[in-house]
């Protein structure tokens, strides 16, 4: 059953030079109790979808959709006020980059204090652990903290967001985010700029979270690699429109879109052994501007099969589930069949 179904969103800007189309029609059905990966290069406009879900947007932003759901809830018909009282209850975000938003002249405790949820929320998240409402502020966080990996919780708690790691920031957000215990969480390239140690703790823990709590996590990225095998679903964006979506076995085994295919070989296999002097794929040229689009397909100027009948707009097409917007779908030749999934 989808937790949060889109259909048909668009978000159009108001600039100086008019209206820019950013966003164009997009599709998600986001499966409860699913990780669904959204992967796409920067620029393609994935946090302004989930900026649209949260209802964050600015005054110069006209966003339309033809359903917005989240469970029974209609979200395009919420005030923002209203959008706002559901944010961290029903759904949290957590972002690139912790620290900045975190607040650098308040210690941990005191941050983590002011999210937690009202009584009645901990007696529904916390009665596992916590017999009745005797729980105090203090084992709240300490639980809250060892459920996302934080051993040191003391030392943690008393200290100022600069006094702590990149990883350990991002853990207290995840933290925060959880508080409440949400339908859905929002994963806004959560590992950018780590180290790979850390990368894969942060992965692991939503991926517990996911199975533990089976909380719904829609995680975006701009690299196919490192959430594809964590992913339930996966959909493709490139310049505001979703090019490709599927299982994960539609789309990793069986990519038929131009831009998957090439994400996919992106993707640098150490098992086989890299050559020192050996080139890494990349699809030529990169994203323009949401300004100066190309004519029909927006892939068109950068697709290696590129054919005269790209410079109309294609329409998404529905394959059992597998969606696809491409005139010309079809498996790549070398591609080696039935990867298996690693989640
Ligand atoms: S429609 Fe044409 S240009 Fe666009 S992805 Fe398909 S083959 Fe490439």
């Amino acid at each position: 059953m989808a937790l949060l179904d889109i259909r048909n969103l668009s978000i159009d800007i108001i600039t100086a030079q008019g209206k820019i189309r950013v966003i164009d029609k997009a599709n998600l059905n986001i499966i409860d109790g699913s990780i669904h990966g959204l992967v796409g290069e920067s620029g393609s406009g994935k946090s302004l979808i989930a900026k649209a879900i949260l209802g964050l947007h600015n005054e110069n932003w006209i966003v339309t959709a033809d359903r917005m759901f989240l469970g029974n809830i209609d979200l395009s018909k919420l005030s923002s006020r209203a959008r706002r009282k559901i944010m961290g209850t029903e759904i949290a975000i957590i972002f690139q980059n912790p620290r900045s938003y975190l607040d650098p002249s308040k210690k941990i405790f005191d941050q983590i204090r002011e999210v937690l949820p009202k009584k009645s929320h901990h007696k529904r998240f916390f009665s596992k652990v916590v017999p009745k409402l005797r729980a105090s502020e203090q084992q709240i966080i300490k639980e809250l903290l060892h459920k996302v990996g934080v051993q040191n919780d003391q030392a943690v708690v008393q200290s100022y967001p600069y006094e702590l790691s990149e990883g350990i920031c991002q853990k207290v957000m995840i933290a925060m985010a959880i508080a409440n215990n949400p339908r859905l969480l929002i994963a806004d390239e959560p590992t950018t700029s780590m180290e790979a140690v850390t990368q894969a703790q942060i992965f692991r823990l939503l991926y517990k979270l996911n199975q533990l709590h089976n909380m719904t996590i829609l995680l975006l990225s701009n690299n196919f690699g490192s959430i594809s095998n964590l992913s339930d679903y996966i959909s493709l964006i490139y310049c505001g429109q979703i090019v490709e979506s599927g299982s994960y076995k539609q789309i990793v085994n069986s990519p038929m879109h131009p831009y998957t295919q090439a994400m996919i070989k992106t993707i640098i296999e150490f098992d086989d052994g890299v050559d020192h002097k050996g080139q890494l794929y990349t699809l030529p040229g990169s994203i323009p501007p949401a300004n100066q689009l190309p004519i029909g397909c927006r892939l068109g100027p950068r697709c290696p099969k590129a054919q005269r009948t790209c410079v109309s707009n294609p329409e998404a097409v529905n394959y059992k589930g597998h969606i696809i917007r491409c005139h010309f779908p079809q498996l790549d030749d070398k591609k080696d069949a039935n990867t298996p999934h690693n989640k």
